[in-house]
């Protein structure tokens, strides 16, 4: 595995007092909650400090966030995890901050204030502006672009929206007051010192203009779609010793500590499992559910409904590419359990329920909420509970729910096998659920594939601490990284070839139920 030397071709202006200086900070900034995680060189988290924002349903299908709360919570955050461990800006080397992807803000340059609230990416309220754009026959063009199939879940289109529905967005986005990123961006205007308008490369790859070839917002797509470029952040390697500049003086650190890197949360957890070769694949769950495939230098075009990404591109070094299956309800369809059907009063306790029973009775829980995302692109498509007999119970309902969060890493798992030509060794994994022992086993059942889940759960923020702290010095190697990585547990699978692909068949047939229910009309 290369050294990091010749990703940087020496750019690195990193004072050296700060490789000697003791840990790597890690912001992450996801869709409930903004964590700050210090590491150490072995990339074990020393400190902690989380904190949830609210959630926002203003009508159907929508999802917001305060933007102004989300920095709220990174300065709480980070003051408190500097407290308790008696920490300074000076104790860190280098900072990197992780995302939820997609979600848009736009706020003026003048003031930094947010025009609307954050639109967040499981938001489908712009399902008319997608179909409008795919009946003017504009999909091949934007597939062939950015890798990416038109839908509501990227940010191109929740732009759009917010534009149209600001007092005169679209001229004063022409105008150049306004400014419109991802939170990465968001974060880092307000955490900089010189209001830095920067982007990762992995976050840009989301908002549906960027070329994938070229790493640069797509000049076409931008007059296409009526986007001035002023209104974007500039685009960035995910690891640099520049490029993010420092935190301010006034800001939550309290001094200047350099932001090396900024990656996409799902590719930061693909670095902080260290999948850094081709074939190598990880699934996070999370809120949803996440599954990368490290395609290495090669774009590889799914065939298959998958999405084409950047993983990660690390200083002047070509990026890795990866093909991504993004499922929208993961670890969200056991808070609906708890919170809105009070079947549960905690997210474990659904592996209790589940192991009251052999099977889920033939019942079948599709959780498709705000439609279904990868392999199948239909925001047309709502949940459904299907197979309700009399002698289904709320056990049943439980473990249907667990089997719905495998089944659909399946259908992207064999999407992403048919695409690569790859066969599965086995499975990383990590996020929030991965903490239900009873949810991996099943995962390992229903997939027929090991699942392997590493020590460190926190691989996302790790992966921004990773890309930080290789931009200053403080890892030296890609190998260094993946000598770090600690085994926690893994799963062998248990069930035989038929039991399990008759229950896929089931579950297929479940999903047919759930399209084509929202009326074209009212969406
Ligand atoms: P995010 O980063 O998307 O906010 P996390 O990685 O923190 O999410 O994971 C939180 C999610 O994991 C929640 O949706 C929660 O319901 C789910 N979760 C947490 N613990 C468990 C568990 N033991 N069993 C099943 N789901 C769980």
């Amino acid at each position: 595995m290369a050294g990091t030397d010749h990703l940087y071709s020496g750019s690195r202006s990193i004072p050296q007092r700060t490789m000697t200086r003791q840990y790597v900070g890690a912001l992450d900034s996801g869709t409930t909650s903004t964590r700050f995680m210090v590491f150490d060189r072995q990339g074990q988290a020393v400190i902690q400090a989380q904190k949830e924002h609210a959630q926002i349903f203003p009508a159907q299908g929508w999802v917001e966030h305060d933007p102004m709360e989300i920095w709220k919570n990174v300065c709480e955050v980070i003051r408190a995890a500097l407290q308790r461990g008696d920490l300074t800006a000076q104790d860190f080397a280098a900072i990197g901050i992780t995302n939820q992807r997609e979600t848009t803000v736009i706020w003026e340059r003048k003031t930094g204030l947010p025009v609307y609230n954050a639109v967040v990416w499981q938001d489908v309220r712009t399902a008319g502006i997608c179909a409008a754009w795919q009946a003017d026959g504009l999909e091949p063009e934007v597939s062939r672009v950015t890798g990416l199939p038109i839908s509501p879940y990227f940010s191109a289109s929740k732009i759009h929206w917010i534009l149209d529905h600001i007092a005169e967005g679209w001229s004063r986005a022409q105008r150049g007051e306004l400014c419109c990123g991802t939170i990465d961006t968001w974060l880092l205007w307000h955490l900089t010192a010189d209001q830095r308008f920067n982007t990762d490369v992995t976050n840009a790859s989301r908002t549906m203009y960027m070329d994938l070839q070229t790493l640069a917002w797509d000049p076409g797509l931008l007059q296409t779609l009526g986007i001035p470029e002023c209104l974007l952040p500039d685009i960035q390697p995910s690891s640099h010793p520049e490029a993010y500049g420092c935190t301010s003086l006034q800001g939550p650190l309290a001094g200047s500590v350099p932001i090396g890197g900024v990656l996409g949360d799902q590719q930061a957890a693909t670095v902080g499992q260290t999948c850094f070769s081709p074939g190598e694949a990880k699934n996070t769950y999370g809120t949803g559910c996440f599954v990368l495939l490290n395609t290495g230098r090669e774009i590889v075009r799914s065939q298959n409904g998958l999405v084409t990404t950047v993983a990660y591109a690390f200083g002047q070094a070509p990026p890795a590419y990866a093909l991504e299956g993004s499922i929208a309800m993961g670890g969200a369809t056991i808070q609906w359990l708890r919170d809105e059907m009070a079947m549960i009063a905690t997210a474990a306790e659904s592996e209790e329920w589940a192991t009251r029973v052999p099977d889920s009775g033939g019942c079948y829980l599709v959780p498709a909420f705000s439609g279904l995302l990868a392999p199948h692109w239909r925001s047309d498509a709502r949940g459904v509970l299907v197979g309700l007999t009399r002698y289904v119970t709320k056990a049943h309902v439980v473990r249907a729910a667990l089997e719905a969060i495998c089944y659909q890493s399946r259908e992207v798992l064999d999407a992403m096998q048919r695409d690569s030509g790859m066969p599965l060794a086995s499975l990383h994994v990590d996020g929030g659920a991965t903490a239900n022992d009873f949810l991996m086993q099943l995962q390992a059942d229903i997939q027929g594939v090991e699942v392997v889940r590493p020590r460190c759960a926190e691989t996302t923020s790790l992966g921004a601490a990773y890309a930080a702290g290789l931009a200053v010095g403080y890892w030296s190697s890609l190998t260094e990284l993946r000598e770090n990585y600690r085994e926690d547990h893994r799963w062998q699978p248990r069930t035989a070839p038929q039991e399990r692909e008759a229950g896929y068949r089931q579950w297929r047939k479940a999903v047919v139920r759930t399209l084509d229910w929202t009326d074209p009309n009212s969406r």
